[in-house]
């Protein structure tokens, strides 16, 4: 119910651990997170119940990156446990999403994905969207999300890391909030402001259909058929 992400030149666990306890208003039954680290690979924390579980398991095995992206779960697909928190893998475990929402369509797009080969681990929608992204891998991870994004029916707001491209970030917006803090040194997705606040005020909201690529220091958009998109970045005022 709750998405951090983190693309930039800072630590990623220390934003996306603080703005998941910033949208612990929005309710929740579990919480992970995903960190690329220095040695290119994707390391993944999740656990069932409060974010201080969640906490107190980094405490043993910190993450160590500067990309990342973290969740609060409010299960809709798959009963709370671990294996259904999210960030859920792709079968290969190079793509880590994290997902607000339900997807339509996944029953049919389990069944085709299974039909490849694929296994699934969790009862969750979002193990689809993961392995979607191993389906239709491309040298592009621009290219391969516009095609997941084509592909999925529902509403969704996904944060994506690949450990084959350690310095980016991918955000989709499809009738769930999503919205990207700007700071000096990277940006910061969330699913709401107050997971920015500490970090900066310039911030830039996702419209339904919207795709962000984010990378250390820039940020490109795009509509679903790839074409780019011009976006204003808004100074927020307000203190909550
Ligand atoms: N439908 C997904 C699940 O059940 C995401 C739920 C959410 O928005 O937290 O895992």
């Amino acid at each position: 119910c709750g998405i951090v992400g983190y693309c930039g030149l800072e630590n990623a666990e220390e934003r996306i651990i603080q703005g998941l306890e910033k949208l612990e208003y929005r309710g929740y039954d579990s919480a992970g997170i995903s960190v690329i680290n220095s040695n290119k690979e994707i390391k993944t924390v999740k656990r069932v119940g409060k974010l201080k579980a969640l906490k107190e398991a980094l405490k043993d095995i910190p993450l160590d990156g500067k990309v990342g992206v973290g969740h609060t779960r409010w299960a809709t697909h798959g009963v709370p446990s671990n294996v259904n928190s999210h960030p859920q893998l792709s079968q290969n475990g190079k793509f880590a999403v994290v997902h607000n929402g339900i997807i339509e369509n996944f029953l049919d797009l389990k069944k085709k994905l299974q039909n490849q080969g694929y296994q699934f681990k969790s009862d969750t929608d979002t193990e689809v969207i993961s392995n979607l992204f191993e389906f239709y891998q491309e040298d592009d991870f621009l290219a391969t999300a516009l095609k997941v994004s084509r592909a999925l029916e529902g509403a969704y707001a996904i944060g994506v890391i690949c450990q084959d491209h350690p310095d980016q970030l991918i955000a989709i917006r499809h009738e769930s909030p999503l919205i990207i803090g700007v700071e000096d040194n990277g940006y910061i997705i969330a699913s709401d402001i107050p997971a920015l606040l500490n970090y900066t005020r310039e911030v830039i909201s996702l419209k339904n259909g919207e795709l962000a690529l984010v990378e250390k220091d820039s940020i490109h958009f795009y509509d679903f058929e790839g074409h780019t998109l011009k976006k204003e970045t808004e100074h927020i005022d307000i203190d909550i």
